[in-house]
């Protein structure tokens, strides 16, 4: 198969061989007889995640499952469909996930496996909705871990280091519907003394910045139906907005307050169009939700560093969690989410500086996308990394799963 490039084109898989098995059976053998080797998802991911030099697998092959469990309230999905694959579906047998993140585009065992997240302040991650998790792992077995066993915590947020999932069982919650609106030019001396209430306003809040001035431009509100409106202090938008100036709003879900079916209007953009701005590059930091006023403040200070080479800034809000490796671990959580212009060398310099600033904060980088915060900075920040590589030990003895990211951030 020909090698491939990620979805931002500024990443070129390395791997000699990509497999495409069609069914588990011979998923497990491809794995049992490679010497190392790793899942490829919808590849969306910025950084080398999910690159190896040797052999790559992709699920797309694999039968479709989607399952859901009414009694339990679960639905089991395949490890190659992505979100915009069994939205309709679940909303169909009268549930619903959760929460989403600002595309359907994504894998969701890719998703999940770098603590991809949406916003809310009562919204954990994507992957804290994982209640069992199914992964072939380094002999070719096929292992089931449900929430409450040994190192089931650990699996969930595996960077693809401990084998690969095959299928995932979801939490469910009754299907609802959203209604969305946004809001402009809302001036950070205004939002700092009310940004919990600003965040806390609806189910799920996103503020987009170009930090070109003390002001967010965008307010994105997604409101459940039924849920009390909260007055915003900045004026509604008079039509539909894309977040990054200039870019025609066509590829937004609908903003006009028509309620919707959660997966219609969860995610910024919709399953059949570009995401985001395409021709880019991303950046996020994780901070405790308690610093943000005092980390955006930080970030204030050098916006002539960060406007010059960035599309936009999102800032959203993420309910911790108990997943080891998950960048929301034990702490309520504020992203704040840089989409850049797609050009390495500009943009690492500004990648830097915003580490710089951000650095009294603690920030854990998403795994995905891109940054450069050293290993021995980040390893502290997740205090069960030993049980990690304990767990990545007992399931992968040879480091079957490991590739150089992993190596350099886990296990040196
Ligand atoms: C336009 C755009 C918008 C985005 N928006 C958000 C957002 O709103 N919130 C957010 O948090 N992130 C966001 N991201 C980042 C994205 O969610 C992550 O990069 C996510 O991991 C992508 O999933 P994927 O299926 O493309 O995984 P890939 O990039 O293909 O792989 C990611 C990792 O998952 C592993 N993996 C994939 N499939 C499996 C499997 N079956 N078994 C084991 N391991 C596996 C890979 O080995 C790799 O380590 C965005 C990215 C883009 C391009």
């Amino acid at each position: 198969m020909a090698m491939q490039v990620n979805w931002a084109g500024n990443l070129t898989y390395s791997a000699a061989r990509v497999h495409r098995p069609v069914s588990v059976e011979e998923l497990q053998g491809v794995v049992a007889r490679s010497l190392r080797i790793r899942a490829l998802g919808t590849r969306h991911s910025f950084n080398e995640v999910g690159d190896t030099p040797a052999e790559l697998v992709e699920l797309g092959g694999l039968a479709p499952v989607v399952e859901v469990d009414s009694d339990r309230a679960r639905v089991r999905v395949g490890g190659g469909l992505r979100y915009a694959d069994v939205g309709r579906y679940i909303d169909e047998r009268g549930f619903a996930l959760g929460n989403l993140g600002s595309l359907p585009h994504i894998s969701v065992a890719g998703a999940c496996a770098t603590g991809t997240h949406g916003s809310g302040v009562g919204n954990a991650n994507l992957s804290a909705a994982v209640a069992g998790i199914e992964l072939v792992t380094a002999e070719g077995d096929l292992v089931t871990l449900r929430r409450g066993d040994e190192g089931f915590d650990g699996a969930v947020v595996g960077l693809g280091a401990l084998g690969v999932v095959v299928a995932l069982e979801l939490d469910l919650v009754p299907s609802f519907q959203v209604r969305q609106r946004v809001y402009e030019a809302l001036p950070l001396d205004v939002l700092f003394p009310k940004f919990q209430e600003i965040v806390s306003s609806a189910y799920s809040v996103s503020l987009f910045t170009d930090w070109r001035g003390p002001v967010i431009n965008q307010v994105w509100v997604k409101r459940r139906d039924g849920e009390a409106v909260v007055p915003i202090p900045a004026e509604p938008a008079d039509g539909p907005r894309h977040p990054v100036p200039g870019m025609s709003p066509d590829s937004c879900t609908e903003q006009s307050d028509i309620p919707g079916p959660w997966f219609e209007r969860l995610p910024h953009f919709r399953p059949d169009r570009i995401p985001s701005a395409g021709d880019e590059l991303q950046s996020e930091f994780m901070i405790d939700a308690s610093d943000a006023v005092a980390a955006l403040s930080a970030l204030d200070t050098i916006r002539d560093h960060i406007h010059p080479v960035l599309r936009i800034c999102e800032i959203r809000t993420i309910a911790a969690d108990r997943l080891w490796l998950s960048p929301c671990y034990e702490r309520d959580t504020v992203a704040i989410h840089f989409t850049w212009i797609a050009d390495t060398p500009a943009v690492l310099p500004a990648v830097a500086r915003i580490e710089e600033a951000l650095e009294p904060f603690a920030p854990r980088p998403h795994w995905a996308k891109i940054f450069t915060t050293p290993p021995d900075t980040l390893r502290p920040r997740y205090t069960r990394l030993p049980d990690f590589q304990a767990l990545a030990n007992a399931l992968d003895p040879s480091g079957k799963f490991r590739n150089p990211f992993t190596d350099k951030y886990l296990f040196a």
